[in-house]
């Protein structure tokens, strides 16, 4: 139960995402179902401000 500080463990970032990415569609869709963040740089919102560059809570 350590905690590990490794790349691959970091959060998707929305903001790097394109809506017509295919794969990544219902990914992006399960991060932004109830948002409580929105990105004050891209505009974009999530349910997590992990996967927001520049969180602002709603
Ligand atoms: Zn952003």
């Amino acid at each position: 139960m350590s905690e590990r500080k490794s790349s691959k463990d970091q959060p998707t970032k929305i903001c790097e995402m394109t809506p017509s990415s295919g794969s990544e569609s219902n990914e992006l869709k399960s991060l932004i179902k109830d948002p409580a963040y929105f990105c004050k740089n891209c505009g974009r919102s999530a349910a997590s401000e992990e996967n927001l560059c520049q969180p602002e809570r709603l």
